[in-house]
């Protein structure tokens, strides 16, 4: 990844009150107010990003906060957006999918990619935040209590991704966002993914009986299937 001539900026404000317990050594540690650089935006070298979280999402090796975005002191369309703090590889290669091979699927299937932007320390010590467009609440019930039509949504949503030379790696409902407006479900948490070539031998047909995970041919749109009740009990 090229980095630009005239880097871009990303200031990020997080909450002051924070009663979190202390990190451990996976966890980034960040304060109220953290500057980065740009290491690729679509457009607009020498631009000033500045995120002002809300809410922590998420804390685990990687830190999680939803906030608003302003660029230029302005926001842009969608100006609700996703920040991603962690250790420096992960989150490049997270960002290289997005980029790469999940970029005509943003907006559809997966969040849209803003940015990515490096912080302090050099190396594997590196920090870096990823920026994506937040998209609505993680699902927080079971995905077999919902409707048909929402399950084939999912399933569709984690095909595409396949059919794109992705397998997601940690598919269940926390990997879910159900988009504030139209319900439809989005998949985020590209953290543990990785390249694949799917061998998906059989069209994903629901309320047919349950086939033999070798009759499907991909471990994970099997098991993603199971997930989803897609099928009838197998006899
Ligand atoms: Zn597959």
């Amino acid at each position: 990844m090229a980095r630009i001539e005239c880097p871009a900026s990303l200031v990020l404000h997080t909450p002051a009150c924070d009663d979190r317990t202390p990190a451990d050594d996976d966890v980034p540690d960040v304060s109220t107010l953290d500057a980065f650089e740009a290491v690729y935006i679509p457009c607009g070298d020498g631009a000033r990003y500045s995120v002002e979280a809300s809410q922590l999402l998420h804390e685990g090796s990687t830190r999680v906060y939803r906030g608003t975005l302003t660029v230029d002191g302005r926001r842009p369309t969608h100006s609700e957006v996703v920040c991603k703090l962690g250790r420096r590889q992960a989150l490049h290669r997270e960002a290289d999918l997005y980029r790469g091979k999940l970029a005509s699927l943003q907006g559809r299937y997966v969040p849209t990619f803003v940015g990515l932007f490096d912080g302090a320390g050099v190396g594997e010590d590196g920090m870096s935040c990823l920026v994506l467009t937040y998209e609505g609440e993680r699902m927080r019930e079971s995905l077999y209590t919902r409707r048909s039509f929402f399950r084939k949504k999912v399933v569709s949503a984690l095909l595409a991704v396949h059919e794109a030379g992705v397998c997601h790696g940690a598919f269940n409902e926390a990997s879910i966002v159900v988009r504030d407006g139209d319900n439809a479900p989005l998949l985020v948490g590209f953290g543990g993914a990785s390249d694949h070539e799917c061998h998906r031998g059989t069209p994903i047909e629901f309320y047919a009986p349950q086939p033999h995970s070798e009759v499907v041919g991909c471990e994970e749109v099997y098991w993603a299937c199971v997930v989803a009740a897609v099928w009838l009990p197998g006899v």
